[in-house]
């Protein structure tokens, strides 16, 4: 077992941590309050690669491994966990979707102009009334004169209202389950693409989020990905193990920022003549936060590793163990740094309310926690 960064791995960390409080950190206020992305951080991301980090280096992108991919996001999520939301939902939910599914026509007609941030994506896999239950989706593919015709639609989707290119699920059948499944790029400009409502949220508010509305939607059929037709869930669970990792290291990364944020108000803050940090209740919040931060991010480490050593059978049960961990743990640390701070701490003028209402949504999205549970309990049976 080797516990050390690799120099390029420590090298990534250092300037994501630099791009992070010079460029993100400025606006993160004025992000929460309006909720809306700054344009400027797209740009400013380009040419640090940043927007490529799930793009193999033959398509300009900066995929050496999933691990460097993971520091990112926690580097990036010491600062606003919405902004890596928005470059992990282009970079990896759909450029390195169609780097490991697509065609090399797909591949060549996509992913260079994904890295080079000309392009932006998204993943349209949820729907009004498939969740959790992603597999009864009912977006239906119809195949018509060379072309597919789409017509159904997704909710919660992160980028959606910025987004280019989606990678689409859809059915040929919703009758046969997951046996028609089909995954498909389809770009904004297609006809019958309809980007739907912005959605406002509690937190990653920096991040966009909404609907896609397909009506007749014409795509043409070398867009199905991978070429295959009913390919669909093997696509959609190559994904999830390595979205889960990726998200569930932001989860490291938020509870980072409150921890440090809350062991600094506990030394600065006295009560009864002395600061709050000496007394023992207090002390042992900052212990069990932790233990807890530093345990969550081992298992994302080692989770990323594996899969970066091809251990893909230990990788995908480590996937939902490292989901649930690190996602309920962000909740809980959040909460406790919100109360080391008393009524500041719920206050707007104190970060920490940010990070506990960003902390929310990593128990549910990638698969809720009780989802978790529900695969590893698969796993021991
Ligand atoms: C901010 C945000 C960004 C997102 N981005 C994307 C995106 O980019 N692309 C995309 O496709 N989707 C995205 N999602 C959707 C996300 O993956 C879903 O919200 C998530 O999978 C849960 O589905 P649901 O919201 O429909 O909840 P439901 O599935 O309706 O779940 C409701 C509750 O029931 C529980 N439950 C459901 N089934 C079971 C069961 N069998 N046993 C026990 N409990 C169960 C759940 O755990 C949950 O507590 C995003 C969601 C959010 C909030």
């Amino acid at each position: 077992m080797d516990f050390e960064l690799t120099t390029e791995q420590k090298m990534l960390q250092e300037t994501v941590k630099k791009f992070a409080q010079k460029e993100v950190a400025p606006f993160v206020e004025e992000m929460d309050r309006e909720e809306k992305f700054n344009e400027h951080l797209w740009e400013k991301a380009k040419p640090l690669g940043l927007l490529g980090m799930g793009i193999p280096p033959e398509y300009e992108g900066m995929l050496n491994d999933y691990l460097s991919f993971g520091l990112m996001g926690e580097e990036l999520s010491k600062v606003d966990a919405g902004v890596a939301v928005v470059y992990g939902a282009h970079s990896l939910l759909c450029a390195n979707n169609i780097a490991r599914n697509g065609t090399v026509e797909q591949k060549d007609r996509y992913l260079s102009r994904l890295a080079r941030g000309e392009l932006r994506g998204c993943m349209g896999l949820t729907e009004p009334g498939a969740g959790s239950d992603a597999i009864s989706l009912k977006t239906r593919a119809r195949k018509e004169a060379g072309e597919y015709v789409l017509n159904g639609s997704k909710t919660f989707i992160s980028n959606a209202p910025i987004a280019d290119v989606s990678v689409i699920y859809a059915t040929t059948d919703p009758e046969i389950g997951h046996a028609g499944l089909c995954a498909f790029i389809v770009e904004k400009d297609f006809p019958g693409y309809q980007v739907g409502r912005k959605l406002s949220k509690m937190g990653l508010r920096s991040s966009p989020t909404g609907e896609i509305i397909l009506e007749d939607c014409r795509v043409p059929e070398e867009n199905l990905l991978g070429g295959v037709e009913h390919t669909g869930l093997k696509i959609m669970f190559s994904g999830l193990d390595i979205e889960r990792f990726l998200w569930s290291c932001q989860a490291v990364g938020i509870a980072q920022a409150a921890f440090d944020t809350a062991l600094k108000y506990a030394k600065e803050r006295e009560q009864f003549s002395q600061p709050i940090i000496n007394f023992q209740m207090i002390q042992d919040k900052l212990a069990t936060m932790l233990v807890e931060i530093e345990a969550a991010r081992l298992l994302c480490y080692k989770g990323l590793t594996c899969w970066d050593n091809k251990q893909y059978k230990e990788a995908r049960m480590l996937a939902a163990q490292v989901k649930l961990y690190a996602c309920e743990m962000v909740n809980r640390v959040t909460a406790e740094a919100v109360h080391i701070h008393g009524g500041y701490g719920y206050m707007k003028e104190f970060p920490v309310e940010r990070y506990m209402r960003d902390a929310k949504v990593y128990a549910i999205g990638a698969g809720t926690s009780e989802v978790q549970k529900l695969i590893i309990a698969n796993y021991l049976r």
